[in-house]
């Protein structure tokens, strides 16, 4: 297969100042991309500010004969969005891919959440996606071409203790990709969603005091949780996402995981469910009660890509039920 090269192309890495963005920044260089290097430079926990985090990278793409600017300001307002994409627009004059990736934690306890930790979580990872996309789709969308990748977590899609605040955030990616692919689909703009793992200073933040979760220290317990983890490391994430937002990948409207080294797509789906007779009448309470075992059965699922497909799905399921 001969080598995925992104000569020409303008990238933007949100929180490309360490772990995840650090790593895609470094490999969309080698690969001949320019990058807009963007890091507010805080903590783990997102607080302070700093150049050093985005400099450094910077440097570091230049001394290995890339192309790079950085951009330290802050994804969670809407000024801070513009001037990220305008950063691109004012050194390269386009853009071409948008990762948005940028993000910390602040987990508790969902009775113990402030209303400080709700909006900075909600700021951050889901206003702040939105803040830098839609100057950046409004860019792509000139030049007929684009690619988007949001970053989700497995904690929205499959759930995780202490941090309600942030898969309500991550959760509402899941939705803005989607939009995105559909309305961008007329303008050669794609859009996905990775739910990455990795070892980095995020994660090192979220385990402290984990084991009191009795869900997770029974499955950490498990000699299959011991062999994958070891695997969790930053760099497994870079092929898949890089491999997203290159010219080659066309797939778009898709949710896809790495986890211990396993790429894979999670897919959303639907049961055939019971359908109620044909007609207005709703049917009752009790109506739900008797068929619980056919709403609740997997075995036959739809997977919609649309809401106009799930209609059609519902059709479909209906005259398998007979009804139509
Ligand atoms: P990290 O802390 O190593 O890097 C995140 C970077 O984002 C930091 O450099 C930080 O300064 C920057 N940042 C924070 N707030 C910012 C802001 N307002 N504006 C600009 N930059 C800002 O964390 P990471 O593990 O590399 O996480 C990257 C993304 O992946 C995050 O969105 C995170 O939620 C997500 N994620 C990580 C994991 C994991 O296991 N590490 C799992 C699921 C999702």
């Amino acid at each position: 297969m001969t080598d995925l090269r992104f000569d020409g192309r303008v990238a933007i890495v949100t929180g490309a100042g360490n772990g995840l963005g650090r790593d895609y920044a470094l490999e969309l260089a080698r690969r001949g991309a320019k990058v807009v290097v963007n890091d507010l430079g805080g903590s783990g926990s997102g607080q302070g500010e700093s150049h050093n985090a985005a400099d450094l990278v910077v440097q570091e793409i230049r001394d290995a004969g890339g192309e790079a600017v950085a951009n330290y300001d802050s994804v969670s307002t809407r000024q801070g969005g513009a001037a990220i994409v305008q950063t691109a627009l004012d050194a390269f004059g386009k853009v071409d891919i948008c990762i948005n990736n940028a993000g910390f934690l602040r987990n508790a306890r969902f009775e113990d959440l402030t209303d400080e930790q709700i909006d900075a979580i909600i700021d951050v990872h889901l206003k702040g996606a939105i803040y830098v996309a839609q100057p950046a789709y409004k860019a792509m969308r000139r030049n007929g071409y684009g690619r988007f990748l949001f970053t989700g977590s497995a904690s929205a899609m499959f759930g995780h203790a202490w941090q309600a605040n942030y898969a309500a955030a991550k959760g509402g990616l899941i939705g803005l990709s989607h939009i995105v692919a559909i309305e961008g689909s007329a303008y050669g703009i794609t859009s996905n969603l990775l739910l990455p793992t990795a070892q980095s200073r995020l994660a090192a933040e979220m385990d402290a005091g984990f084991m009191e979760i009795p869900a997770f220290a029974e499955a950490v317990q498990g000699a299959d949780y011991a062999a994958s983890e070891g695997r969790v490391e930053v760099p497994f994430n870079t092929p898949l996402a890089v491999y997203l937002v290159s010219e080659q990948c066309t797939s778009t409207h898709g949710i896809y995981s790495q986890n211990s080294g396993r790429y894979a797509k999670v897919r959303i789906c639907a049961a055939d469910g019971w359908v109620a007779p044909m007609g207005v009448t709703p049917p009752a309470v009790e109506d739900i009660a008797a068929h619980w075992s056919s709403i609740t059965d997997g075995a036959i699922a739809h997977e919609p890509l649309t809401v106009y497909d799930e209609f059609t799905a519902v059709a479909k399921a209906a005259r398998r039920q007979g009804l139509i």
